[in-house]
């Protein structure tokens, strides 16, 4: 048996959504690999992706959660409609954003720290120096498609993390050139 932490309580909020072992939410597969400083951002991450799969009737089951270059990563499986899926992406996307500045292990307001090994920390945890970030794109998130073989950015908007939320910017504001 696992130790009984947050991560299984998260598990056990949401079953349905995590298909833990009989008697085991501990040995979930998708019982997350991160730091507690990220419960709270899961916790609104599975609270709106709990809403869409509920609304939708489909199904999803978390394979997996944990760190990457210092930001979260999330991937599921399962069958949900496309309108569905992409509420899940959005609640994902959020999340992610949101764990791009918020250390990882206490909460706190954070950022990138580096160079060899990525973590999101406040300044208390931070180990390394700041990784610098060009003026303007602080918070900022690309979403970017292969489009006729070529990549291009899609969307581009600023995680507010007061707000929990991203809002739009003109990619030329930043020198992002448009096709
Ligand atoms: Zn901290």
């Amino acid at each position: 048996m696992a130790v009984h932490d947050w991560r299984t309580e998260l598990v056990e909020a949401y079953p349905d959504l995590f298909h833990p072992p009989v008697g085991d939410s501990g040995a979930a597969r998708g019982s997350p690999e991160c730091g507690e400083g990220w419960r709270d951002l899961l916790e609104r991450a599975f609270a709106r992706i709990w809403a869409a799969v509920q609304a939708d009737g489909g199904s999803l089951k978390v394979a997996q959660i944990k760190e990457k270059y210092g930001t979260l990563r999330l991937y599921w499986q399962g069958s949900l409609s496309p309108e569905a899926s992409a509420q899940v992406a959005e609640a994902i996307d959020l999340a992610e954003a949101r764990s791009a500045c918020t250390c990882e292990l206490c909460g706190e307001n954070g950022r990138l720290y580096g160079p060899d090994w990525l973590t999101t920390r406040c300044m208390t945890h931070a180990r390394g120096r700041p990784v610098e970030r060009p003026p303007g794109f602080e918070n900022i998130h690309l979403m970017q498609r292969i489009v006729d073989g070529r990549l291009r950015t899609v969307a581009c908007r600023r995680y507010d993390r007061a707000l929990d939320r991203f809002v739009n910017v003109d990619p030329t504001s930043l020198g992002i050139e448009e096709e």
